[in-house]
């Protein structure tokens, strides 16, 4: 089983990179691409747990972007991209502007969720992180089950961090074409993960997918636990005009999320020609 999008504590999942090795290893998976939100920082960890264990490792990163919505605005969008020199100047750059982004975006809810919910406060809430850590809502949300005032991080998300709430403030995230072109020329492979999940808030259109097909971008995230089985029929039908590689995965995130490991998969042969398009970095066994 090959699952290509996975998080560790280096970012927002509740696993270490050797615990959710011995994760995917309990549940068969057979492939793990290691994905934390703006960092390369498990990749090491993620390394040395690979060796001897019979999997293989896919060194990756979700970056976060904007991209045109498809309707003359702009939406929030996650690009994951594989196997990239994780050294290029621009991704390392990039990478400590959106981190930083994130922690005074967090101080911020924190100030306003303080406002009702006392216990809860900027300050707080980043003293609990590394200091140079990709922090986000989910930590937001643990901290409020910590304080009772919510009883899961899906019930933080459903009530308070919502992005339709009152305490919901946006970050800075780099234009899609430019974070596409950065991966590319790290030698990676740009994919965009879950372009269909709704719940999140607004999509893109499809005919950004097939725009953007044009502009370097290598695959699509197809099957995810947040789509719904029409648009992944319309994915699919994305992938096979443009070319796109149709990849699925299962965004695990530990138990931040109620998603288990490898619930979605990629073909075999989607990842051999992921595999074959990359320069950067190989994948580790
Ligand atoms: P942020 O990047 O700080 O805006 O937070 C978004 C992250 O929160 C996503 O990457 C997911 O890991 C997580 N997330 C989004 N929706 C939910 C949800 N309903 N329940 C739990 N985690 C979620
Ligand atoms: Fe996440
Ligand atoms: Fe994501
Ligand atoms: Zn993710």
């Amino acid at each position: 089983m090959i699952d290509l999008h996975t998080h560790s504590t280096f970012s927002d999942g509740t696993e270490t990179p050797t615990e959710l090795v011995a994760t995917a290893r309990a549940a068969g998976v057979t492939v793990l691409a290691l994905t934390d939100h703006d960092t390369t920082a498990g990749w090491d960890e993620a390394a040395a747990a690979v060796s001897s264990s019979g999997i293989t490792l896919v060194r990756g990163a979700e970056f976060s972007t904007e991209s045109p919505d498809g309707r003359g605005g702009t939406v929030t969008a996650h690009l994951l991209g594989y196997l990239f020199d994780p050294a290029a100047p621009d991704v390392v750059a990039e990478q400590e502007r959106i981190r930083e982004a994130r922690r005074a975006r967090v101080w911020e809810m924190g100030a306003r969720i303080g406002a009702d919910h006392p216990g809860i406060d900027g300050d707080s809430l980043l003293a609990r992180l590394p200091a140079d850590s990709p922090a986000g809502r989910p930590h937001i949300g643990q901290a409020l089950v910590e304080l009772d005032v919510v009883a899961s991080v899906t019930d933080a998300f459903e009530h308070i961090l919502r992005k339709d709430g009152p305490y919901y403030v946006e970050k800075y995230n780099t234009p899609i074409a430019t974070a596409i072109a950065m991966i590319d020329a790290a030698g990676g492979v740009a994919v965009f993960a879950h372009p269909f999940a709704r719940k999140r808030g607004p999509t893109v259109d499809a005919s950004v997918l097939a725009d953007l097909a044009g502009r370097g971008l290598a695959g699509i995230e197809v099957d995810h636990p947040d789509h719904a089985a029409d648009d992944r029929a319309t994915l699919r039908d994305v992938a096979a005009a443009t070319g796109l590689l149709a990849t699925g995965s299962s965004d695990y995130h530990g138990t931040n999320k109620t998603t288990g490991i490898a619930v979605e998969t990629t073909a075999r042969e989607q990842y051999d020609a992921l595999v074959a398009r990359a320069t950067g970095v190989g994948v580790l066994a």
